[in-house]
C-alpha cells in the first residue's frame, strides 16, 4: 500500500492553498464533495471577496481573540502573495470600499476555478467523493479510512475540514470529531458573523436594501456597543458588515435572556438639533415637494414608501402639509430609528466561532502541540475574522504555512 507524505482532508479554501503550496506527487487531497472550493462559490454574495488589502498590522486587530495569533501564518503568504497567484494564473483582480478584493468578473467560480487550475499544474493528487469517516496515528503513520472502506496511510497530515456552517458546502463539522479523536479539545459551539432576526414586521418589505448607519445595541436598556457601516435589510431583519461583526457581542446578551434592541441614526451627519432645524428650514423652502421625494436626501429610494407607511404618514403629502408632529416623527425616526432583536441567526451565519482550541496549536507551524505531524488549518481552529475578506486569508495563510513546514521536514528527511 502506497504511503503517502501528506495527506490533505478538505478540499475548501485551506486545503487548496496547502495542497499547491505541497506540490508533492507522494501527497494527496481528499475532498467529499464532486469538486473542490465549493463554499468559494457562495462568499461573497457570489462574487468572493477573496482578501483584504489592508496591512498586518490591521490584520491582526481584526481577528476575535486576537490575530496576534496568526501573524506568522500571515507572514509567510499573506494578501498580495494570493492576489499574485491568482493575477499570474488569469483571474484579474480590484480593490473595493474598506479594502476588499475581488475578481473583476464579479463571479466567485472564477476565483474557484482559478485555484483548481493552478492545482492542477502542481504535483499535489487529490481525490473528489471522497468522504473520509476516521483517522487515527500508529506506528508513526496516519490511518484515514473512508465511508467506502478505502484506507490511505501518511506521515503528515492536514485537517482542513472547516467548520460546521453552510454544511451543504461539505462543511459537516466532521474535523471537530478528528481533531477530538487525537486528544485536542473543541471551544463551545457560537457561530461568527450571523444576520439578525428582528421582530418589527414592517422591515421585511425592505429586503435587500443597503444603507449606512451608525447603530447602538442596548440590552436591558443599557447601551453594550456603538458602531457604524453598512446594513442590509433581509426578508427577516438585518444583516450586513456592521451587524456580522457584532452579531457575536448581541448574541452575548441574547443568551442572558437579555432584552435586545438595535437604534439606527440614518443621518449620522447632524445632530438631532441640526435635523431638527434643516428639516424646519427645508419644509418651508421646498413646500411643494412630497415628502417622499424629500426623504431621498436620507433614505435610498426604495425605502421612502414603506418608511413612511410605518410611520402612518402619507408618502403622497407634500411638505406643507406635513405639521408639526408628523415632522417630529420623521426627525426621530431618522435619528433613531428602534429595532427589536428577536434572534441571532446561527444556522445562516458565515463562519463557525468554534473550533480546535488555539492553545493547543503552534501558531509558527500550524502542527498540533498534542500530535507531531498532525496540523490544523483554516476555519477548524477557534476564532473568526471581521466581514471584509479576513476569513478566506485566514484559510490560504495556516494552509500554506502547514504545508511550508511539511516540505521543510521532507526535504531534511531526504537528506
Ligand atoms: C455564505 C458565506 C459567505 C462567505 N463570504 C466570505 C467572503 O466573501 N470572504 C471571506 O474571507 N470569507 C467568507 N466566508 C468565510 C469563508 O468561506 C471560510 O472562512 C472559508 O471557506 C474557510 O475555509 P476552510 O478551508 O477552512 O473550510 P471550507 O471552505 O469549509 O472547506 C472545508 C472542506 O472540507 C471538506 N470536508 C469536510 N469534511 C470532510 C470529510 N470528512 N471528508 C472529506 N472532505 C471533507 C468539505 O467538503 C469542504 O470542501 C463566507 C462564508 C459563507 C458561509
Amino acid at each position: 500500500m502506497t504511503v503517502y507524505n501528506t495527506i490533505i482532508i478538505g478540499g475548501g479554501s485551506s486545503g487548496l492553498l496547502s495542497a499547491i503550496h505541497l506540490d508533492d506527487k507522494k501527497s494527496i487531497m481528499l475532498e467529499k464533495n464532486d469538486t473542490l472550493g465549493k463554499k468559494i462559490l457562495i462568499t461573497g454574495g457570489g462574487r468572493c471577496n477573496i482578501t483584504n488589502n489592508n496591512s498586518l498590522e490591521n490584520y491582526v486587530k481584526s481577528f476575535y481573540n486576537g490575530g496576534n495569533f496568526y501573524r506568522t501564518a500571515f507572514s509567510s503568504f499573506f494578501n498580495k502573495d494570493v492576489i499574485n497567484l491568482l493575477e499570474s494564473n488569469g483571474c484579474k483582480t480590484k480593490i473595493e470600499e474598506n479594502e476588499r478584493v475581488f475578481p473583476v468578473t464579479d463571479k466567485a467560480s472564477t476565483v474557484q476555478k482559478t485555484f483548481i487550475r493552478i492545482l492542477n499544474k502542481s504535483n499535489t493528487k487529490y481525490t473528489l467523493n471522497t468522504n473520509v469517516n476516521s483517522v487515527k496515528k500508529e506506528n508513526d503513520l496516519f490511518i484515514v479510512e473512508t465511508d467506502d472502506s478505502r484506507i490511505f496511510k501518511s506521515k503528515f497530515l492536514i485537517l482542513a475540514t472547516g467548520g460546521n456552517m453552510y454544511p451543504r458546502t461539505g462543511s459537516t463539522g466532521d474535523g471537530y470529531k478528528f481533531a477530538k479523536n487525537f486528544g485536542h479539545k473543541i471551544t463551545k459551539q457560537m457561530a461568527g458573523l450571523a444576520p439578525l432576526k428582528i421582530s418589527e414586521k414592517w422591515i421585511n418589505k425592505l429586503q435587500g436594501i443597503d444603507i449606512e448607519v451608525k447603530l447602538e445595541v442596548k440590552a436591558n436598556k443599557k447601551s453594550v456597543l456603538k458602531d457604524k457601516g453598512s446594513i442590509i435589510f433581509t426578508h427577516n431583519g438585518i444583516s450586513g458588515p456592521v451587524i456580522l461583526n457584532n452579531s457575536m457581542e448581541i448574541e452575548k446578551h441574547l443568551r442572558k435572556n437579555q432584552n435586545v434592541i438595535i437604534t439606527l441614526d440614518f443621518c449620522e451627519q447632524y445632530s438631532y438639533e441640526e435635523l431638527d432645524r434643516k428639516l424646519q428650514e427645508d419644509f418651508s423652502k421646498n413646500s411643494n415637494k412630497s415628502i417622499k421625494t424629500y426623504l431621498h436626501n436620507y433614505l435610498p429610494k426604495r425605502m421612502s414608501n414603506e418608511y413612511l407607511n410605518h410611520l402612518n404618514i402619507d408618502p403622497t403629502k407634500i411638505l406643507n402639509q406635513i405639521n408639526k408632529k408628523e415632522r417630529n416623527i420623521i426627525r426621530d425616526s431618522l435619528k433613531r430609528l428602534v429595532l427589536t432583536v428577536s434572534e441571532v441567526l446561527e444556522k445562516e451565519a458565515f463562519v463557525t466561532n468554534s473550533g480546535v482550541k488555539r492553545k493547543e496549536i503552534n501558531p509558527n507551524t500550524f502542527e498540533s502541540k498534542i500530535v507531531e505531524n498532525l496540523f490544523i488549518v483554516g476555519e477548524l481552529i477557534e476564532g473568526c475574522g471581521i466581514s471584509g475578506g479576513y476569513n478566506l486569508q485566514q484559510a490560504y495563510s495556516t494552509g500554506t504555512l502547514a504545508s511550508k513546514t511539511i516540505r521543510k521536514r521532507l526535504l531534511y528527511d531526504s537528506y
